[in-house]
């Protein structure tokens, strides 16, 4: 049986001996054979496409005659060398078209030897372009032309690496390639077709960017452009495609896009990736409908924190601690599984603290996740620290009737956390109604104090510190006050919290600084016989200020103030990292004779070393460990503190003194001065400034709660 072949009819010359082989018989398109002088003896395929001419009519005619004119050199010179064995040829020329136009063809050559000299059989192909599909192999462009159907009749060695078949041009219908297309079937239904039937299929757009498995099972993400053709040559429609395989790009802009979402020490996701996912899920949540009755589902955000977890940098390292952290997300990664029926998110909003958006069916599940980041603290820190480390959780629910966003639902699981950690630590609180009624109490000081600020309305008042064995002031404590709408005094225990959630703190230290650096200034010539020490406090962002050290001195410099009637107190709390950020600063303030005080001291669990490595020189004992029993854990307390003190070398001043009695038990224990209500209440400025020049010892006032029933009796004493 004869094989059916592409090449119609083999029309010869007559006396010639050519007949095509079978490489030749699968090749398509047009073939001739030519004689030692270029004459064609043999004409197969479809000449009329190619030329417009029958094939009976180009036998013995001279093949030159069938090249465009001014690729006739070109190609007979080449075909002269060829015909010498010199090198493959593999032209690519334009044929003349009866009608007048070029075709592109590329030429496949084969020598045939016979005794009257070299024959040739060319091959001709259609061709896209001179050179182009030369340069689109070399840069790795694929080329891919099929007509409507799928057929392929046309693409480059590019087009075959692309698809996996390296060596093997790509033939016969696209749907028959071994190939897998891995689309988004979610949102498009036919993403498994190949993007060349979708854009034929009326689907695709004309550009695509898809992952091809290819026959070599290899992935490569290929981008696609498509165009609709009208073949010039015949009018038949047809698609060429341009494919280019941008898989190392498109993984380096996942990793881009990754590291930009992504935490690098634990790969949870950052915050702000956070919140956009969260808020994703929040909107699916809280559409009615998504849901059969009775099954909304519950949305809520968990604020985790690791409890005291500057100290453990400081103790640790933060190599050691980031080991820690890792642990900790690891573990809580792992821990997720157990909570069913949920769509759950993670990331890690800041140094130690994480954030969790959950959507579920229950409030169980958000214990079970609050317990399961405990317990992966707890777990993470014997492994990793050994020691054990606690944590606390701040749970906040969307509610449908207030409708938060995920940020104001961070925002309420962040407060409660603060909370937690005020209240104990270890625990888990979570956001209620009240709460959201104190919060807006909170937003409603933050602006008071706001304009308070901005129209230089913050006061303070002047808390003697005084001599207890004579009775005498030796100074004073300067605390901030802010005057409420309607005049009255705002607890400084409630808005000083305001400040330091609103990054304000720093602006009302500065808002009392100057006054008071104004009034020591003025006292300078009424005090002959010395001046009152006085103390500002000082909060961590102020203390962290590079340039805290010329700060202060430029202004003890304009108010003509000296330095050792001016004292800087620094909170227990913040010693860590002060000594790593500020102990120049506080260095040069010792050089310069000013006084510097740890403030609260006891209430923050401050080493010795944190102390003595500071150049501290007063130590004030927080009002919580006075006390007059003196068999109690709080007398131990008070009595090694005050021993500690006079080792280091330091002032000591008992704050909050209240009673008799517990005045009594520090002066036994040696304390050198005393701030404190049976003494004296923060007063007005200038009422403190005529008890001092009163220069009388101030008289106890008696107990604090005798004070507050006869407020007529307070040595000048605030209009609270
Ligand atoms: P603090 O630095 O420990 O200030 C001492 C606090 O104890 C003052 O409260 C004072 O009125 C109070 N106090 C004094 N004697 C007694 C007493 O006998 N019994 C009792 N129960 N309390 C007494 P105040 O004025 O409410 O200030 C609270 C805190 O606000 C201060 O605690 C300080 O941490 C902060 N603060 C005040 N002014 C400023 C400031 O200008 N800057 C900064 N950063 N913080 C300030
Ligand atoms: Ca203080
Ligand atoms: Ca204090």
């Amino acid at each position: 049986m004869q094989t059916p072949n592409r090449l119609g009819d083999w029309k010869v010359l007559p006396g010639s001996q050519i007949v095509p082989s079978d490489v030749i018989l699968n090749s398509p398109d047009f073939v001739v054979c030519v004689d030692p002088e270029f004459r064609i003896e043999g004409v197969g395929g479809d000449s009329e496409a190619f030329l417009g001419v029958a094939a009976e009519e180009l036998l013995g005619r001279q093949a030159i005659e069938l090249i465009h004119v001014e690729d006739r050199d070109r190609v007979m010179g080449n075909m002269i060398r060829y015909a010498e064995g010199k090198e493959s040829y593999r032209p690519e020329l334009r044929l003349l078209h009866s009608s007048g136009h070029a075709v592109v063809v590329e030429v496949v050559g084969r020598r045939l030897r016979r005794p009257d000299g070299v024959h040739f059989l060319l091959v001709a192909r259609r061709q896209l372009g001179l050179g182009v599909r030369q340069v689109a192999d070399d840069i790795g462009i694929g080329i891919l032309r099929c007509d409507p159907l799928g057929e392929i009749h046309e693409s480059n060695a590019a087009a075959s690496v692309q698809h996996g078949y390296e060596g093997e041009e790509l033939s016969g219908r696209i749907q028959d390639l071994n190939v897998q297309v891995s689309g988004d079937s979610k949102d498009c239904p036919d993403a498994q077709l190949h993007p060349a039937l979708r854009y034929l299929n009326g689907a695709g757009t004309a550009s695509q960017v898809v992952t091809i498995i290819g026959r070599d099972g290899v992935s490569r993400v290929i981008s696609f452009d498509a165009r609709r053709v009208r073949y010039r040559e015949d009018g038949t429609p047809g698609v060429i495609m341009l494919l280019r395989n941008v898989t190392e790009r498109y993984e380096m802009q996942q990793e881009l896009y990754r590291r930009s979402t992504r935490d690098d020490l634990t790969g949870l996701l950052k915050r702000s990736a956070f919140l956009e996912a969260a808020e994703d899920l929040l909107a699916a949540t809280a559409r009615p409908g998504d849901f059969p009755v009775g099954e909304q589902k519950l949305f809520g955000v968990l604020f985790c924190d690791i409890d005291r977890f500057k100290s453990i940098n400081e103790r640790h390292g933060h190599g050691e601690a980031d080991r820690f952290l890792g642990q900790v997300s690891e573990q809580l990664e792992a821990s997720l599984h157990t909570v069913e029926s949920s769509v759950v998110y993670l990331g890690r909003i800041g140094g130690d603290e994480f954030a969790i958006a959950i959507q579920c069916a229950s409030r169980d599940e958000f214990e079970q996740l609050a317990d399961g980041f405990r317990a992966a603290v707890q777990r993470s820190a014997l492994e990793t620290l050994h020691v054990l480390v606690t944590a606390s959780v701040g749970v906040s629910f969307y509610d449908p009737n207030v409708g938060q966003t995920v940020e104001e639902l961070l925002d309420e699981a962040g407060a409660v956390l603060r909370l937690a950690k005020r209240t104990g630590r270890d625990r888990v609180l979570h956001f209620d109604s009240g709460m959201r009624a104190v919060r807006s109490e909170q937003s409603r000081l933050e602006g008071v104090l706001r304009s308070a600020l901005a129209d230089g309305r913050i006061e303070y008042a002047l808390q003697p510190v005084v001599d207890p064995y004579t009775g005498m002031i030796s100074g004073a404590e300067a605390l901030a006050r802010l005057r409420d709408d309607d005049a009255t005094l705002v607890p400084a225990a409630a808005w000083i919290e305001v400040a330091v959630a609103a990054g304000l703190s720093s602006a009302v230290d500065a808002a009392v600084l100057e006054p008071v650096l104004a009034l020591l200034g003025s006292l300078v010539e009424r005090c002959p016989g010395g001046l009152p020490v006085i103390g500002v406090n000082l909060s961590d962002t102020s203390l962290a200020r590079p340039d805290l050290a010329d700060w202060i001195f430029s202004l003890l410099e304009r108010y003509q103030v000296p330095p050792e009637a001016f004292l800087v107190e620094v909170p227990e709390l913040v010693l860590p990292v002060i000594r790593e950020r500020s102990a120049e600063a506080l260095n040069r303030f010792r050089d310069k004779g000013l006084w510097l005080a740890v403030d609260d001291f006891g209430s923050g669990y401050a080493s010795f070393n944190e102390v003595r490595d500071l150049p501290l020189n007063t130590l004030k004992i927080d009002r919580s460990f006075l006390t007059e029993q003196r068999d109690s854990a709080d007398y131990i307390i008070l009595r090694t503190a005050l021993e500690m003190t006079h080792a280091l070398g330091c002032r000591s001043v008992a704050e909050g003194v209240e009673t008799q009695a517990e005045l009594d038990v520090v002066m036994e224990l040696k304390v050198d001065y005393v701030q404190g209500y049976f003494f004296a209440r923060p007063m007005p400025p200038q009422d403190f400034v005529t008890l001092l020049l009163s220069a009388k010892p101030v008289a106890p006032q008696g107990s604090a709660v005798r004070q507050i029933t006869t407020p007529g009796q307070r040595v000048g004493s605030e209009d609270e």
